[in-house]
């Protein structure tokens, strides 16, 4: 007879996506048996720790997209989740900020986008953005009042607590490598044991292709990572603005650009960039995988996504090695941070999902076969949107595999 364990549900990957899946369905279905495996030694050590920490309210997200919806209702169950718990957030609001007139254009059509998805914002002038922000030099400004601040790690970890302590089981350092799905159950293999569950969430961040082809399956998209990379402003500009201070992203570039970031501690950073990474976990400059490189350039997605993208890609090259090139980016909108105030901090990976035909995947997308639901592309803001998302896999797990 086989000793191998058997789980109801099992959760690869333990950032703030499968922990809140994991805990919604743990609460709504206390009978079932739930296992999350992650491969780190610890919870959030990837893009869940290693972001933002930005709460936002969904102001460029096309209205009734998946990410507009799921923004919006992610930043309230995200505050809620942190007042019951004592979590530190702060909801001090931001300001992008226009610099020219084109992106006093730009800066308009986001205004009615904000409008749209129905945000509380107020245009400021600037004089108004003056007086808010002293440091801050700019034509204009929308002022978001309900974009806050939080430390996603912290709140993963909690979310981790409460699951154990209601019964979950979490294994760390258990990195899955091998997936098989039969008509009646799962059998996965870890580094170190096997086990069978009936059903089997993928939260798995930049490797989400990855699970989805060690059952053999094809995914209809490919990760590839954009690494963002940060500095710390020097200790003299702690406590010095009042809010987030973004630029107005360029419509044709998928990121929202270089930004200023209170973070919960009181420290500001500066970033983050998206330049291209060697490799999904080459958090330095110098990290390259030969292997994740090799993955890389075998996908006709990655060169029909270069081609479109040569000239932002070089662009956010330079800006990458040549810090004095960097600064000049923020110092568009804050003309007093100097090269000596940009301080070494430690970069983020983004898992961008990319089409076969070179689209960079803006909304969430999932990947499903009978008894497996696959996150395949989670970008920002699934930090914020992780309690939404969550409830979404389990509406589907309700309806797929658990009420029938
Ligand atoms: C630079 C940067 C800035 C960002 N800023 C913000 C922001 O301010 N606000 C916001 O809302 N969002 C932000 N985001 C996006 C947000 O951080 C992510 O969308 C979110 O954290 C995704 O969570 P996740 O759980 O899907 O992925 P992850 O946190 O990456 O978790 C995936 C987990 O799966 C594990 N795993 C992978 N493969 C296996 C395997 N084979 N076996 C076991 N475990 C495995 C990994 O170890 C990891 O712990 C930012 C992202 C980056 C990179």
């Amino acid at each position: 007879m086989s000793t191998m364990s058997t789980y109801d549900i099992c959760i690869v990957g333990a950032g703030i996506v499968g922990l809140s899946t994991a805990r919604q369905l743990q609460l709504n279905y206390p009978h079932l048996k739930i296992l999350i495996l992650e491969k780190e030694s610890g919870v959030a050590l990837h893009q869940t720790g290693r972001n933002s920490g930005v709460i936002h309210a969904g102001v460029y997200y096309p209205p009734q997209s998946l990410k507009a919806n799921f923004c919006r209702e992610g930043l309230k169950k995200t505050i809620d989740y942190c007042q019951e718990h004592h979590l530190p957030y702060e909801q001090c609001g931001k300001l992008i900020v226009a610099t020219n007139t084109v992106e006093l254009q730009r800066m308009e059509a986001l205004y009615q986008r904000c409008l749209e998805n129905k945000l509380d914002v107020i245009r400021l002038s600037r004089e108004e953005l003056q007086e808010r922000e002293p440091d801050i030099d700019g034509c204009a400004a929308i002022y978001v009042k309900e974009t806050g601040i939080v430390n996603y790690q912290a709140l993963s970890e909690q979310l981790a607590k409460e699951f154990i302590e209601s019964g979950g089981t979490l294994q760390l350092n258990a990195e899955v490598v091998q997936i098989q799905e039969t008509a009646t159950e799962i059998r996965l293999d870890t580094k170190k044991h096997s086990l069978r569950c009936r059903y089997l969430i993928s939260c798995s961040g930049v490797m989400a292709d990855r699970l989805i082809r060690m059952m053999g399956e094809r995914p209809d998209f490919q990760i590839v990572p954009f690494r963002g990379e940060y500095y710390r402003l020097s200790p003299q500009f702690d406590a010095r603005f009042q809010h987030l201070i973004y630029p107005v992203p360029d419509p044709s570039l998928p990121f929202l650009g270089v930004h200023l970031t209170k973070m919960i501690d009181g420290s500001v950073t500066a970033g983050p960039n998206a330049m291209l990474a060697y490799g999904r976990e080459s958090y330095r400059k110098c990290d390259i995988s030969p292997s994740d490189v090799l993955d890389m350039v075998r996908y006709p997605g990655f060169w029909k996504m270069l081609s479109r993208n040569l000239f932002p890609g070089v662009d956010e090259l330079l800006h990458s090695y040549i810090r004095s090139l960097y600064l000049k980016k923020v110092q568009k909108y804050c003309p007093n941070i100097q090269l000596k105030d940009l301080k070494p901090f430690p970069s983020g990976i983004r898992a961008q999902a990319i089409s076969r035909d070179g689209q960079l995947m803006q909304d969430f997308h999932f990947f499903e076969t009978k008894r497996t639901l696959h996150v395949g592309n989670a970008p920002s803001p699934a930090a914020t949107s992780a309690f939404p998302i969550g409830a979404y896999i389990m509406s589907k797990a309700a309806k797929n595999w658990l009420d029938g």
